[in-house]
């Protein structure tokens, strides 16, 4: 990158956002090969320096298959000032195919197979009506890894569910439910297990009791603080009570802590309001940690007002969700 002279800092930094987004280590396919960029390219070298002939970029040839007979030949020197009608050394061709035929023996050494889907990003790329969904998917599979600590860790606490955790389901789970970038933060925090209780602050050496807030006779873990504490229970209860008036949830619904806790979604009619209910009471309850204060019914209704209320004036797709909800939005 630093060898392309570009005063613009704007256009600097675009080039090195794409060529990392668009940076492949490894050629997989024949396709992916031929739809490769040429010029500039990190794996494409003479004297091992990436190269750019002004003169065929001027032409049009950008990619190797601009260069090619077919799937397994490079035109010749003739054929290239016949086609693209340029003039051009002889010597700094052959050097140019040279290195893009050893590169290409090197990789594909067999009879070309025609069953090699194109995979080159820059062609999806430009297919996609959504690019940023595209771009956003290339990096997280370059640069994200699965954290398997807290996955390992939530498993083996959680055994009596009869949970087979869909930790992809289980990650987008608050992004379905609600656009709030406070909840969504909590989710990953929670699910991560990053949230600071009064167990990991005693561990950090920032707090000298391990018990929890709203009880303190047991060390307050994330399973206890926001499921197997009574005064949790007791808010948990209070408010299924108060989902099942407007009908929400049935007479008889299951209180799985895997769904109260955020680690799989609930699936029932309502499922859009209930998971967001949730989602937001696990919010409530952790300000409620922060604050010093008992979770309780009336007060998570207030809250739960005040988000309608910011949320209303955002999109209409927003009433879909709120209607059903609106009926327990009235304090008792
Ligand atoms: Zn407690």
């Amino acid at each position: 990158m630093k060898r392309i002279p570009v005063q613009n800092t704007f256009l600097q930094e675009l080039l090195e956002i794409w060529s990392e987004v668009n940076f492949c280590d490894q050629i997989r396919t024949e396709q992916q090969f031929l739809e490769q960029p040429i010029w500039h390219n990190s794996l494409i070298r003479i004297e091992d320096k990436p190269i750019f002939y002004r003169q065929l970029f001027l032409c049009g040839i950008s990619k190797i298959t601009h260069l090619m007979k077919d799937s397994r030949n490079f035109l010749s020197l003739e054929e290239l000032i016949n086609t693209y009608k340029v003039r051009v050394m002889p010597l700094k061709y052959f050097g140019f195919i040279s290195a893009l035929r050893h590169h290409y023996n090197a990789n594909f050494p067999k009879e070309p197979s025609d069953t090699d889907k194109p995979s080159a990003f820059l062609e999806t790329f430009v297919k996609s009506d959504k690019g940023n969904e595209v771009v956003y998917k290339k990096l997280l599979s370059s640069k994200s890894s699965a954290p398997v600590k807290s996955q390992t860790k939530w498993k083996n606490l959680i055994v009596c569910d009869g949970w087979i955790p869909d930790w992809g389901v289980a990650y987008g789970l608050a992004a379905h439910c609600t656009k709030s970038t406070k909840l969504l933060n909590f989710h990953y925090r929670i699910l991560h297990r990053i949230l600071p209780t009064n167990v990991l602050l005693t561990k950090i050496g920032l707090k000298q009791d391990p018990n929890c807030t709203f009880c303190s006779n047991s060390p307050e873990s994330l399973i206890h603080l926001f499921w197997y504490c009574m005064n949790v229970e007791t808010f948990w209860e209070n408010l299924i009570e108060r989902l099942k008036e407007p009908k929400l949830v049935p007479r008889n619904y299951p209180k799985q802590i895997t769904v109260f806790l955020g680690l799989r979604p609930d699936t029932s009619t309502f499922s859009l309001q209930l998971n967001f209910c949730f989602l937001l009471a696990r919010h409530y309850i952790w300000c409620c940690k922060t604050s010093n204060k008992t979770p309780r019914l009336q007060s998570f209704t207030m809250v739960l007002k005040s988000q309608f209320y910011i949320e209303s004036y955002q999109t209409r797709e927003n009433s879909k969700k709120w209607q059903p909800l609106l009926p327990i939005l009235t304090t008792n």
